[in-house]
């Protein structure tokens, strides 16, 4: 990865985990600089990461060429046009990672035609699982294109949408997924419950199956999702029982319907 200088305006979770990734694969600390209005989060980097430090969000901006608009989405139009209004934005980057908010607003929050990519990080970025999504038109460069995949690659895995719309579609198969997975888990929490478990131990079992599948998945990328389930489904046995069930019971369509449903909602909500 390039080495430029960075600001982080917010040094919130999300901050702090790419920040942690940049420095544990050798990116400069001194040329990392994080803004926040509160000491302690500050206080909290410098000591892990020795990076620099600032409650100056005009400071920190000056002197990058990389700025992360790593604010909560609510406060982004406040923190964008103030930044308009006492730095010279030109020849910066600008990688937002706040959720909803598309391209062309975040170039008139900041007053200008700059070079942003959007992002759309999930919430396991904060362990270095994420997968994020990111948009840029078509005007920005290859290199920087490359540095901001880079950048939010130190939180996992990425993939950039060729067209804004889907990053509606990243929303619900990466940022909103999560939960639909711990929704699954919590319903086999509670079967599991049923047959004279206690809820830590069946806890313990369904999570451990689905870190496990997890790792199956990651670790054969070359075998299709069916063939795996097939591997562990014996005809006639237990498995086969309970995929037949969830099929005749229409699991394809109620997934496919709830990602709908988080499509129509972000849609709504850009
Ligand atoms: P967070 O922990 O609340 O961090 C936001 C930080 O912004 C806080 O440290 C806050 O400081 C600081 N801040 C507030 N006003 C500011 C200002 N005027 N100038 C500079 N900094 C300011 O939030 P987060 O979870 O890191 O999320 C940051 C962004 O990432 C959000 O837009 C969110 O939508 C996006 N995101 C997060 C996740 C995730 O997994 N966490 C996933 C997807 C997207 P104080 O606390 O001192 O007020």
């Amino acid at each position: 990865m390039q080495h430029r200088n960075i600001a982080f305006i917010g040094a919130g979770n999300m901050t702090k985990s790419i920040i942690s990734g940049m420095v544990s694969s050798g990116y400069p600390s001194d040329r990392i600089t994080a803004s926040n209005p509160s000491r302690p989060k500050l206080d909290d980097l410098q000591q892990h990461f020795g990076i620099n430090i600032t409650h100056d969000n005009h400071a920190a901006v000056n002197d990058a060429e990389v700025v992360v608009l790593a604010v909560k989405p609510q406060l982004m139009e406040q923190v964008c046009q103030d930044l308009a209004k006492h730095c010279d934005l030109s020849g910066k980057l600008f990688v937002s990672i706040a959720a909803g908010i598309p391209h062309k607003r975040l170039q008139q929050m900041l007053g200008g035609e700059y070079d942003v990519v959007r992002t759309m990080p999930n919430t396991p970025s904060a362990l270095g699982k994420g997968m994020t999504g990111l948009y840029a038109d078509a005007s920005l460069d290859a290199q920087d294109k490359t540095y901001a995949g880079d950048l939010m690659g130190q939180v996992g895995d990425i993939v950039w949408v060729e067209d804004e719309a889907q990053i509606n579609g990243v929303i619900a198969a990466a940022g909103s997924s999560p939960a639909y997975f711990f929704l699954f888990l919590q319903a086999m929490q509670e079967f599991t419950m049923t047959q004279g478990f206690d809820k830590d131990t069946a806890r313990r079992m369904v999570q451990q199956a689905m870190l496990g599948s997890a790792e199956m998945v990651c670790h054969n990328p070359d075998l299709e999702l069916s063939e795996l389930r097939a591997q562990v489904t014996s005809k006639g046995g237990t498995t086969a029982q309970a995929v037949e069930h969830f099929q005749k019971n229409g699991l394809d369509k109620l997934v496919a319907g709830a990602m709908a449903a988080a499509i129509a909602r972000a849609e709504e909500m850009s």
